[in-house]
């Protein structure tokens, strides 16, 4: 129990939740990273809430439900451990429907396979796909209407384009905002781009994939999934970071656990696990600080691919677009 005490935890924005700094992504739960051992996953959301881990993000999408049904077996008698987050909007790969009935809809069934009455938090799920006309009122109107009758405790939106969630973050009065992809060994723009708005409105930042979805794996010098967005730069770059860390008998996964987690502006950062194996050494790598010199060199290795993007979404979040 000794690494409980070593666990940070860290006020998400103004909503008076204290979150693990690291937290529990259940994309894998679903099947997304590859098949995966149902109990053993189970196993893994034990084994994470023993070890002082609190926050646990889910979403409809994962697995096409998948994820929520295991988790909520998981968390079936101790769902009140945690603080339980998910979303709505986004229903598969290209299938979006961001319609209050649908935000609605969607709960209830989230709810329903998560076998609770509340979720702590309620996010619009990459919010680029929609149309800003409809997120930023009618899916606004939606969150705020479920936190009214409690179904949710606080509201939030997520997406991967800065300049989508700084708008949202602008125009909307939420409590948290997920961005994935940007705050990792690779880049960085979260700090610059969206932290000071969100930090001045009193938002909680949440940070995923630390991992690049996989890409500073081991598992990513040879498999990545096929929906990976990332461009063969940032792929060889990140694969020649991997290889240097072995090189020098060093886990990639722990050096960019370590290098999100010890940095105290942002809540938390979200990795997916379904595995007891990676849990223990995802909590096990955060208790160091990086090594310094590998840490140089691994960023000197990613320099030429600093702040690397893709583009995701279908409508044009431009300020002058409606
Ligand atoms: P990630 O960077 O956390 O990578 C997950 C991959 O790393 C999986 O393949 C996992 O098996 C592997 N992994 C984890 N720990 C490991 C270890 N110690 N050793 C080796 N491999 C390890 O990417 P992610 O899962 O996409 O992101 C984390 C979570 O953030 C998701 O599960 C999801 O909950 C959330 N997320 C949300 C959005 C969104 O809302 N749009 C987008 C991305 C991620």
């Amino acid at each position: 129990m000794g690494l409980i005490k070593e666990m940070e935890y860290r006020p998400l924005g103004r909503t008076g939740l204290s979150v693990s700094a690291l937290s529990f992504g259940a994309s894998p739960l679903g099947g997304v990273f590859g098949g995966i051992d149902e109990s053993e996953g189970i196993r893994a959301v034990h084994h994470a809430i023993d070890k002082g881990i609190n926050l646990f993000d889910v979403s409809p999408y994962y697995g096409i439900t998948k994820a929520e049904t295991v988790l909520g077996k998981a968390l079936s008698g101790i769902r009140d451990k945690v603080v339980l987050a998910t979303k709505a909007g986004r229903i598969t790969m290209d299938q979006f429907d961001f319609h209050k009935a649908n935000i609605k809809s969607s709960l209830e069934a989230s709810l329903r396979r998560l076998k609770t009455d509340y979720v702590d938090i309620l996010q619009a799920h990459d919010i680029e796909f929609g149309d800003p006309d409809i997120v930023l009122n009618e899916t606004y109107e939606a969150l705020i209407e479920l936190r009214k009758e409690g179904k949710c405790r606080y509201i939030g939106m997520t997406g991967y384009p800065l300049n989508v969630l700084a708008r949202a973050a602008k125009a909307c009065d939420l409590d948290v905002i997920l961005s994935y992809g940007h705050f990792n060994l690779y880049n960085t723009l979260l700090l610059s781009k969206l932290l000071p708005a969100a930090s001045a409105k009193g938002i909680g930042l949440i940070n995923a994939s630390a991992t690049g979805m996989g890409l500073l794996t081991m598992k990513g010098l040879t498999e990545l999934p096929e929906w990976h967005p990332a461009d063969q730069a940032l792929i060889t770059a990140c694969r020649k970071a991997v290889k240097l860390c072995a090189e020098n008998g060093a886990d990639p996964v722990n050096l960019a656990m370590q290098y999100v987690y010890w940095d105290e502006r942002i809540a938390t950062t979200l990795v997916g696990m379904s595995k007891i194996s990676h849990v223990d050494r995802n909590i096990k790598a955060v208790e160091d600080r990086p090594d310094p010199a590998l840490l140089s060199a691994v960023l000197g290795i990613l320099e030429p691919v600093k702040d690397s993007i893709w583009p995701s979404g279908t409508y044009d979040w431009s300020e002058n677009n409606v």
